[in-house]
């Protein structure tokens, strides 16, 4: 299996090598040259099957050669022994043809371990097949920084540099990085917003030069963020399974998914891709929207960052929508290449035939705060369960912009509502209590240290400290 760039002008990679890079060098991001295809036959065959098995013969033909089957069957089996739940992403009935996927069950609580975890002991197994150093460096506003930390924690071949803003991430958060104390974990507080530790990140990838200046020639620089294919191939794997569980490919599924940088979602549309039976996705955003106002308005904008109750959602660009416009415009890289030229001057309209296609099966619908806390309340009194503000916005969604009642309905439950507890408060609960694992976190001690916003002092830490 080989990958391609959305904008067309970089060579072809292998699995392994698209896993240890990030961006494409052109600026695009990879995808696969040919897409694996399920005959109808062979995801049948999947029903009933442990997550792990599933998740093998999902995840193989993307792998190609690159891992053996012996071996990456033990990495899967390493990965999915980390979550709490023995089905790893259980299916919940919420009500008549409506279910709650819930991928929370893995350390950090929220969706982002399933492939996190799964990525951390690829970058592993590679480099220490290759005898090679690798050092991430990730700027995080709270989820990814604490899965990316807890899928390294044991990988001897991985520094691991998470930015996140001093004093603007939740204490639950923080914690959840901070408390890893392994050699090679190293968390740091910027002082500064997280577009600030973004930008340090993104100056970091765009020149590797300072890796020579100080002395860190030969090391690998890995992007953990959902730009990273494999992070988009683990979770392929949970909407298979979920649409097998519930009668694909005899019938056809529908699912609304919580989206900000668009990977989950991207996810769900490669299973379509695949041959999973998909009759309809529903983007559900907070109050930024730029996903709704693109597919409902042709409003491909940027807006100013609102700070929400669901603040894993809280984006301007959504990166991962690149590849799916490589889809929509038929692979045509020059035309994505100059969309999103035009993108990054500010605003963009989606060509007529494109965007047809994205509406057939795409719909989307935004949330903001007030309605996230009456959601809250609402599911909690009609179904029993207590969502986190993130799943909310999916929930109403999911019951507003379905295109049809007598097809199941698949909402993603993205956080388990201990992890943001402030807005179930406000919604009128005592909170939610944390899983036993993270029990005692509060009373954990904690390292992280506090740098200024300045590139040349972030660069020289990474030296510095790496173990
Ligand atoms: C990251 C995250 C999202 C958004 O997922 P994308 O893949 O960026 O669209 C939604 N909910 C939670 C809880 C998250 O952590």
């Amino acid at each position: 299996m080989r990958y391609i760039s959305t904008r067309g002008n970089s060579p072809a990679l292998n699995f392994e090598d698209v896993v240890l890079t990030g961006l494409a060098p052109d600026g695009g991001l990879y995808l696969p040259e040919i897409i694996p295809q399920f005959s109808a036959a062979e995801l049948a065959d999947m029903a009933g099957l442990p997550y792990t098995e599933i998740a093998f013969r999902v995840m193989k033909p993307f792998v190609g050669d690159c891992i053996d089957d012996d071996t990456f069957r033990r990495i899967i089996h390493d990965t999915y022994a980390t979550f709490g739940h023995d089905a790893v992403v259980p299916l919940k009935q919420l009500s008549h043809n409506h279910w709650l996927l819930e991928l929370f069950h893995g350390p950090t609580l929220a969706f982002k371990d399933v492939a996190l975890q799964l990525l951390g002991r690829l970058l592993e197994h590679f480099l220490a097949r290759r005898g090679e150093k690798g050092v991430i460096i990730g700027a995080t506003s709270g989820d990814t920084g604490s899965a990316a930390i807890e899928g390294c924690r044991a990988c001897e071949h991985l520094d691991i540099f998470i930015l996140h803003p001093n004093k603007r991430v939740s204490a639950v958060q923080r914690r959840q990085m901070t408390t890893v104390l392994a050699d090679n974990i190293h968390n740091i507080a910027i002082e500064g917003d997280f577009d600030d530790a973004q930008a340090m990140v993104k100056a970091s990838f765009a020149d590797q030069s300072f890796l020579d200046r100080e002395g860190l020639g030969g090391t690998r620089l890995i992007a953990v963020n959902s730009i990273n294919w494999a992070r988009i191939m683990a979770q392929i794997v949970y909407y298979v399974a979920a649409g097998v569980a519930l009668g694909a490919p005899h019938r056809p599924i529908a699912f609304t998914v919580p989206s900000a940088n668009f990977g989950n979602l991207l996810a769900g549309y490669m299973a379509y891709r695949m041959g999973l039976p998909v009759s309809q996705f529903v983007i559900a955003t907070n109050a930024n929207d730029i996903l709704h106002r693109t597919l409902s308005d042709n409003d491909f904008s940027r807006r100013a960052l609102q700070a929400t109750l669901a603040p894993s959602m809280d984006i301007v660009v959504s990166s991962n929508f690149e590849r799916l416009l490589f889809e929509a415009y038929g692979g045509d890289a020059q035309a994505v290449a100059d969309l999103l030229a035009q993108f990054a001057d500010g605003a963009a309209r989606i060509d007529d035939a494109p965007l047809a296609a994205l509406r057939a099966l795409f719909s989307s619908y935004s949330v903001d705060d007030d309605t996230i806390l009456e959601v809250i309340r609402e599911a909690q009194e009609h179904t029993g369960e207590l969502l986190d503000p993130h799943t909310a916005t999916g929930y109403r969604a999911a019951i507003r912009a379905r295109a049809d009642d007598t097809t199941p309905m698949i909402t993603l439950a993205t956080a388990h509502p201990a992890k943001f507890e402030e807005a179930v408060v406000r919604a009128g609960f005592a909170g939610a209590p944390l899983p036993e694992h993270m029990q005692g976190l509060m009373e954990r001690e904690e390292r992280f240290d506090v740098l200024p916003a300045e590139l040349a002092v972030v660069q020289q830490y990474v030296a510095d400290h790496r173990h």
